[in-house]
């Protein structure tokens, strides 16, 4: 079992991950994928008069505020245009998919996070009204039955807070707590970068190997966004996730190409 999560910003090329899932599939292995949306969420946030939000902890992660009105156009994108626009590529490729949120079945559960620390202009504010949280567990149940019936899930935030409320969460760790639920043997973070780079933007600095024990340690190459992935990376390998692989989603066959070694791999 291997969790694909691919990501949501400029530059991933979804036919190439389509298809090359597809032939994997065909040939017998068995997938389940997660995906993002942030850059499309972002354009259709500005279109729609309502601008992304993003803040910063104390601590230095970059979150996107989530009030009702931005979790609504997230759901509209993550759940709608990108989940759609993935199941229609793979169904061309005959594969059964079917595209779920966390919120479906409870398939990602967690806590709902009311407010947020954020640092603005040097200060620490908290911001309340936010829909966010963590995945705290994954009901397996419905995604065992999709797949022992042959259907290949493809999964989107937002998940539901303990009390029912649909909450934004971060997918890199949300296809962590799944790789780790589902005792995946892999688990592929595909983004629009080469793999984790010791000096972004410069992509001839690509880590090749970071040992299982230690992901966290380089937390300190990765900025902003790229953390939440290291952060996943960490989970998983805890949770007994034997293959981490931080891999490119942008040409040629990003799922076959991860798998073979290529990318930052932690194990
Ligand atoms: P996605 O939405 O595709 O999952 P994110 O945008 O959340 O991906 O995170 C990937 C981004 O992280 C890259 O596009 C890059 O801009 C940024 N980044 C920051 N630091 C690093 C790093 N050390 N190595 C690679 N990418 C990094």
């Amino acid at each position: 079992m291997i969790v694909v999560k691919v990501g949501g910003s400029a530059g991933i090329d979804y036919d190439a991950v389509c298809a090359d899932l597809a032939a994997r599939v065909q040939a017998g292995e068995r997938f389940v994928l997660v995906h993002g949306g942030s850059g499309e969420t972002n354009r259709i946030a500005e279109a729609l008069g309502h601008p992304p939000r993003f803040v910063t902890s104390p601590s230095g992660y970059t979150s996107r505020f989530t009030d009702r009105q931005t979790l609504e156009i997230f759901e509209m994108v993550y759940c709608g245009k990108m989940n759609k626009g993935i199941v229609e590529r793979l169904q061309r490729h005959g594969v059964n998919a079917v595209g779920l949120s966390g919120l479906d079945g409870r398939i990602f559960e967690g806590r709902h996070k009311d407010s947020v620390r954020a640092v603005e202009n040097g200060k620490v504010k908290v911001l309340r009204g936010d829909h966010t949280g963590t995945v705290e567990r994954v009901n397996t149940h419905l995604i065992e039955l999709l797949l022992d019936s042959g259907y290949l899930p493809v999964l989107t935030p937002p998940a539901a807070s303990y009390e029912g409320v649909a909450i934004n969460v971060d997918g890199d760790r949300a296809a962590a707590a799944l790789a780790t639920a589902l005792h995946a043997d892999a688990l592929l973070l595909l983004s629009n970068v080469p793999g984790l780079l010791r000096a972004y933007p410069d992509e001839r600095s690509l880590i090749p190997r970071i040992p299982a024990h230690d992901v966290e340690a380089y937390l300190e190459f990765a900025q902003d966004r790229m953390k939440k992935k290291v952060l996943g990376a960490a989970e998983a390998v805890a949770g007994g996730v034997r293959r981490v692989i931080f891999g490119d989603a942008r040409a040629g066959q990003p799922i076959s190409a991860a798998l073979a070694g290529q990318g930052t791999v932690v194990e």
